[in-house]
């Protein structure tokens, strides 16, 4: 992350200690794009995108939310889509009989922590910790361990790839596209950001709020109404992540 020294860095009269202090900087900046960008494979590889060109995986944060997830399942029902949800174990714990309505209903469930940390300076122990807790909790609804897990806010640690794959999981889901719903807001920007969705994306969206249990999230319902039908008349399948292995 850019700091004072290394906006200065790039002045001609460097004493040495500020050179030292730009390599740093360089060090930091990668750090940083490795832990913060979505595309980065420096810390592991990550799944970025779908099997293949015509189907389009959609996949949903921070839930479940017992006042948006259940609308939400009854749409995919209508057009016989299935997605992935990331779910906090704090909030599966809160409503369990949702998590297990959304397994039910065929769609895939992956960890996303327990409480929503950002994992970037935590230890192996606390991020072990908190996908024990999350894993718990979705076993206990579901009866089965998740294979997935997407890190809060995208955010890697050099650590997390190796502690997923130790725990079995099939890997680290990332995105291909976005719609920036994380703020309650209209549906009309939402609508308008899906535009940039193709066949292979894996996008981000959120049925859930980290901080509440009924954050408020229907402009991502509204925007998927408008969206599934024009999708899968474009001739796109809407799958999961455990139907097929999408691609690293
Ligand atoms: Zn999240």
């Amino acid at each position: 992350m850019p700091t004072e020294a290394c906006e200065n860095s790039e002045d001609m009269q460097v004493p040495t200690g500020w050179l030292a202090a730009g390599a740093a900087c360089a060090a930091g900046g990668t750090f940083a794009w490795s832990a913060m960008v979505p595309s980065a494979q420096l810390f592991g590889p990550t799944i970025r995108h779908a099997r293949d060109a015509k189907t389009i995986a959609l996949t949903f944060d921070d839930g479940p939310n017992p006042s948006v997830t259940p609308k939400l399942l009854r749409l995919l029902e209508k057009h016989d889509a299935r997605v992935t949800f990331f779910v906090v174990g704090k909030h599966v714990r809160a409503a369990a009989a949702l998590a297990t309505e959304i397994a039910a209903r065929g769609h895939a469930i992956g960890n996303h922590t327990d409480t929503h940390p950002s994992l970037i300076f935590r230890s192996r122990q606390e991020i072990a910790d908190q996908m024990d807790r999350c894993d718990e909790a979705i076993v206990s609804a579901i009866g089965r361990k998740p294979r997935w897990m997407r890190p809060p806010y995208g955010f890697r640690s050099p650590w997390l790839d190796r502690i997923v794959r130790k725990r079995g999981g099939a890997g680290i889901v990332m995105w291909s596209a976005m719609a920036r719903d994380w703020k309650p807001q209209p549906a009309e920007p939402v609508i308008r950001r899906l535009r940039r969705v193709r066949g292979g994306d894996i996008v981000l969206l959120h049925d859930g709020d980290h901080r509440l249990l009924d954050g408020d999230r229907m402009h991502v319902v509204a925007a998927l109404e408008y969206w599934l039908p024009r999708w899968q008349g474009a001739g796109f399948k809407l799958l999961s992540l455990d139907q097929g292995s999408p691609e690293r």
